[in-house]
């Protein structure tokens, strides 16, 4: 397909959706320079302007493209078996700069217009988002640089050390001050231990430690993201008043209700798990670790079930760069597992099109369809608003008005990396996965 370049084009849709409910209207958008310049019912359409390209996607299902809020651009999904593995950002940083946009290339064509990512000790992830903030062939990315973990504790694949209290509230006063830094992640408890199949570590910062840090990053403008599973950490980063809960492993009823209560949000992440879980054989887990992990999906599925009555405030990320989690396919995997657990289609696509971009602070004034927005969006070939799967027939992606071909997302072990500029697998130990 021919598409227009820059200028002024029109599009015909008549299956526009606003993400306001379950309705889809038919319009005729008129882009001008990357904006969306008028928009009127299809049936009013004014005669053709010899001036304006015209691009007919009637049949297709228009929308804004999704957003993915938790993911590491530093870090290769691939390959799965831990044998094979290094650890991420081994290579020179220009090599891993051009490495991670490759991974955003990928995002950007599966029809992930947005990221948010949540850590790396390099840093590699606020070169990326200086770089695509003003390319349109790229998505938009919100980085939290290095995250900060407490010194001989995990988080050395996320972020920087904090020995004690005063180097904790030492880095935050950093980060904050770099413009870059969109958002502060604290990391207050480990991983879980798969094989165990719970978390075996307590909290690797004291409420007093971590209460200050938060109410610091809070004084100095920024939001704080907490990785955190196990019921103790999460309560204590709930307690701290963070904003961002993430992965939230092992939560209690009583925990969500005080989410819920302080209206934190979450993002349960299950697509890491289900990795592990769907290729244990690969990733070198026996029958035995393979039970814990349906198991512990199976609880963190019932604790979304409960979060959603409750009112918590939900948000998908796929923590892409994790074990076989693509940039491009971790977020539908994350949306299709989210409705796998009883969550309704319409409320996962109002999750990553407009409250993650809302939440995240990276919602713009107006929003596609509407006069004055970007044109951002995805054209997809089938009814994805009644099933989140539909997402395989995205077509179309576009950003500030350029539209490009939409591709597969890369999951699991493709066989095709490499045609689309991934380069060969290297990533984390399993053990520093989620
Ligand atoms: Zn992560």
């Amino acid at each position: 397909m021919k598409f227009p370049q820059g200028g002024t084009y029109r599009i015909l849709c008549d299956h526009v959706w606003s993400g306001a409910d379950g309705a889809t209207e038919a319009l005729s958008i008129r882009v001008t320079d990357g904006v969306v310049t008028e928009r009127l019912p299809l049936s009013a359409v004014p005669s053709a302007d010899a001036s304006e390209s015209l691009l007919d996607l009637r049949g297709l299902a228009l929308l804004s493209p999704l957003m993915d809020t938790h993911v590491h651009v530093y870090m290769n999904p691939w390959p799965l078996a831990p044998s094979a593995r290094v650890d991420p950002g081994s290579e020179g940083f220009s090599i891993e700069l051009e490495a991670a946009l490759a991974r955003l290339r990928e995002a950007h064509a599966a029809g992930v217009g947005l990221l948010r990512d949540l850590g790396d000790p390099f840093e590699i992830n606020l070169a990326a988002a200086n770089l695509t903030s003003g390319d349109s062939s790229l998505p938009r990315l919100l980085a939290a640089g290095a995250a900060c973990f407490k010194e001989g504790r995990y988080g050395r694949f996320l972020g920087k050390p904090a020995r004690d209290l005063s180097s904790l509230l030492d880095a935050i006063r950093d980060a904050a001050s770099d413009p870059r830094v969109h958002l502060i992640k604290l990391i207050p408890t480990g991983i879980i231990n798969f094989k165990k199949g719970m978390v075996t570590t307590t909290p690797q910062f004291t409420a007093e430690e971590f209460s200050p840090a938060v109410a610091l990053a809070h004084d100095l403008g920024k939001k704080v993201a907490a990785h955190c599973s196990g019921e103790e950490g999460v309560r204590l980063a709930a307690e701290a008043g963070v904003d961002f809960i993430e992965h939230g492993y092992f939560v209690s009823r009583g925990t969500l209700d005080l989410m819920a209560k302080k209206d934190l949000v979450w993002t349960p992440t299950f697509a890491p798990v289900h990795a592990q879980w769907r290729h244990f054989d690969t990733c070198g887990w026996d029958t035995e670790t393979r039970d814990h992990l349906r198991r512990i999906l199976d609880a963190h599925a019932e604790s979304l079930r409960y979060a959603r009555s409750i009112g918590v405030r939900l948000m998908a990320g796929s923590d892409a760069g994790g074990v076989g989690i693509s940039h491009g396919g971790g977020v539908r995997l994350e949306l299709s597992l989210m409705q796998e657990a009883g969550i309704p289609p319409l409320d996962l696509l109002q999750m990553a099109t407009r409250q993650g971009p809302l939440w995240t602070g990276a919602l713009p004034a107006r929003v596609f369809p509407a006069c004055g927005a970007p044109a951002d969006f995805i054209a997809v070939d089938g009814s994805v608003l009644s099933d989140v799967r539909k997402l395989s027939g995205l077509r179309l992606v576009a950003r500030d008005g350029r539209i490009q071909e939409a591709r597969k997302p890369l999951m699991e072990a493709d066989a095709n990396a490499a045609t689309y500029g991934i380069p060969a697998a290297r990533t984390q130990p399993v053990s520093e996965n989620a």
